[in-house]
């Protein structure tokens, strides 16, 4: 249960909240939400809603997922890393990982749906290439709540819950991760649908930031480091928007951690203009033939081409106020990465966690950090074959299929009967 208010980065005006995703007053920026209590009270909930007071929202889910943080053993003295600690998130029940999805799309999902139902009757409305999408058929799953999930046809693999997604629509949508974008915002012009709102989302961005919150509680103090894979780089910003409120807490140290943010080649926009000193993305310069791109990357869940880099209170901000590195790691350096994990750690990896893993290694070598201080390393996914042992894995089925380009005129029908129907 918390307090807070919404205000624009940009302007600092009040917002109400009616799961507002951008400032009335037309303003290009991210919203924040403001809690009223500066102190984090941590309390006796399951999962991640145990931090509420630092979420938008009321109430909560019971539900027990939520982030993990460990000191690691294995790893840490490979990389002669003495104060490494590790945030999992993804499923690995021995050390208390219950994301059964396997990512930390699900820390997002959990507060994102109980601040829709708080705020409007709307449908929500995702559009995703993966991770997000099962993220949130998981949860519709578990608490009923419908939602509309728009993804491109070759995504549809990714789709599955533990529990049966009966109140979810899917779409899919015969094109690429842009044209599902597209298509998602035809969907929200239809009276009854409402955006989720990505990185303006102040849910999603509060939800990863537990991350931080976490690491914090069981460390004792902030970490000097923090360690993520990114594509549209919102965890970073969620990191540090966490780690101010705790500077501001005054009980976990005053220094920011530095973001230490990676992406995988040949898809490094981000990195490109940042290594560049530029808060501007350039697609020219910084993503280049960036279907081809995107087409051989590792992880492709790091391939976002609209990241909220220049946005006031976005990426450039945030790598700006925490002294942060950027890290272009290839699909070789990752996958050995994530292989020497596993070997130390004993858990498999997400694609774009082992990227992560990759640039903790690249930092170590090339003294790019003080190996004596505190890392923290985001495993942002994870346990894709443990999850299998103790689940079935139950495929979400699309209710149809649309073209790339198509209209939500064409489909408002079927639209209807569906928001009807849930
Ligand atoms: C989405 C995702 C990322 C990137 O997250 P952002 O902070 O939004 O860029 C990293 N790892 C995994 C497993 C993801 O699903
Ligand atoms: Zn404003």
């Amino acid at each position: 249960m918390s307090s807070y208010t919404l205000r624009c980065v940009h302007c600092g005006d009040e917002v109400p909240e009616h799961y507002t995703t951008a400032c009335p007053r037309g303003h290009a920026s991210l919203l924040r939400a403001d809690y009223a209590e500066k102190q984090l009270n941590v309390m006796k909930a399951p999962g991640i809603f145990r931090f509420s007071s630092w979420l938008p929202v009321h109430g909560s889910l019971p539900i027990d997922a939520g982030p993990v943080c460990y000191k690691s053993e294995a790893l840490a003295r490979e990389l002669n890393l003495p104060n490494l600690h590790i945030g999992f998130n993804g499923y690995w029940p021995e050390r208390g990982g219950t994301i059964a999805t396997c990512s930390f799309k699900e820390l997002e999902a959990l507060p994102t749906m109980v601040r829709v139902r708080e705020n409007t009757t709307d449908t929500l409305v995702i559009a995703s290439a993966g991770n997000t999408a099962r993220a949130f058929l998981q949860v519709s799953a578990l608490t009923g709540v419908p939602v509309v999930v728009v993804v491109p046809e070759k995504s549809l693999a990714r789709l599955w819950t533990t529990v049966p997604a009966e109140k979810a629509c899917v779409i899919a949508v015969r094109g690429d991760y842009t044209d599902a974008i597209r298509f998602s915002r035809e969907v929200c012009s239809l009276p009854g649908f409402i955006e989720e709102g990505g990185a303006r989302n102040v849910a999603r961005r509060d939800g990863m930031g537990t991350v931080m919150l976490d690491a914090a509680v069981t460390i004792g103090r902030m970490p000097d480091y923090y360690f993520q894979a990114i594509g549209s780089g919102t965890g970073g910003i969620a990191a540090w928007e966490a780690a101010v409120r705790l500077r501001e807490d005054g009980r976990f140290g005053q220094a920011l951690p530095s973001l230490h943010l990676s992406q995988n080649l040949p898809f490094v926009p981000m990195v490109s203009a940042w290594n560049d000193h530029r808060r501007t993305l350039v697609a020219e310069t910084d993503m280049p033939d960036a279907s081809s791109a995107i087409s051989r990357v590792f992880s492709d869940v790091l391939t976002n081409r609209e990241p909220p880099y220049a946005i006031p209170g976005g990426v450039f901000d945030a790598m700006s106020a925490t002294g942060g590195r950027m890290y272009a790691v290839t699909n070789d350096e990752a996958r050995a990465a994530g292989n020497l994990f596993t070997e130390h750690e004993g858990i498999d990896l997400d694609p774009a966690a082992a990227v992560a893993v990759s640039s903790l290694i690249r930092a170590c070598e090339t003294g790019s950090i003080d190996t004596g201080r505190t890392v923290l390393l985001n495993i942002t996914g994870g346990g894709y074959e443990r999850v299998r042992e103790d689940h079935a894995l139950i495929p979400v089925h699309p209710a149809f299929c649309v073209p790339a380009g198509a209209t939500a005129e064409q489909v408002k029908k079927e639209l209807a009967k569906l928001v009807n129907h849930v």
